[in-house]
C-alpha cells in the first residue's frame, strides 16, 4: 500500500490509498482499499485515515471510519489509531497500520504489523520510521 493523508492551510482534509492487494489474492478480489470507510476516509470536521494491512479484517471493522469515530469521541489521532488497530486485532485477528491526521494537522503513523514505512512532513521537518517506536527527523 501507498497511503497518504493531508490537511491544507484552509483546513481541507484528504486521504488517498493505493495498493497491489495481497500476495496470491483470489481473482476478482476487491480489497479494502477502494471501499470508502475501510481503506480510507476523510472528513474536514474530524480528520483523515489511510490504512494498510489485512484487507478482509480492515473491511470487517471499517477501520478508517472506526478511527475517525474514536476521534469524534475526543480521542487524539494517535489514541484513536491505536484503539482502532487493537480492536481489529482482538475482534478479527487482523494486523495493519494507519496514517492519520486531524484538522489541526496533528498526525500519527501507527501499526501493529511487524513494520510500516512511513513519513510525515510538517513545519519544515521530515519525520520517518520503519519499526515500532522509531521517529527520526531531519529538516526539509
Ligand atoms: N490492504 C491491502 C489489501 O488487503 C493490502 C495492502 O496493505 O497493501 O488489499
Amino acid at each position: 500500500t501507498v497511503g497518504a493523508v493531508a490537511v491544507d492551510s484552509e483546513g481541507n482534509i484528504a486521504c488517498a490509498t493505493s495498493t497491489g492487494g495481497m500476495l496470491n489474492k483470489m481473482e476478482g478480489r476487491v480489497g479494502d482499499t477502494p471501499c470508502i470507510g475501510c481503506g480510507g476516509y476523510a472528513d474536514n470536521k474530524v480528520g483523515a485515515v489511510s490504512p494498510t494491512g489485512h484487507g478482509e479484517a480492515i473491511m470487517k471493522v471499517t477501520l478508517a471510519r472506526l478511527i475517525l469515530f474514536y476521534m469524534e469521541q475526543g480521542k487524539s489521532a494517535q489514541e484513536a489509531a491505536d484503539m482502532g488497530l487493537a480492536y481489529m486485532k482482538e475482534r478479527v485477528e487482523g494486523l495493519g497500520g494507519v496514517v492519520v491526521v486531524d484538522p489541526q494537522g496533528v498526525w500519527a503513523a501507527r501499526f501493529n504489523s511487524l513494520q510500516m514505512a512511513w513519513a510525515a512532513a510538517q513545519n519544515d521537518q521530515l519525520h520517518y520510521g520503519l519499526y515500532a517506536g522509531e521517529d527520526f527527523s531531519q529538516p526539509i
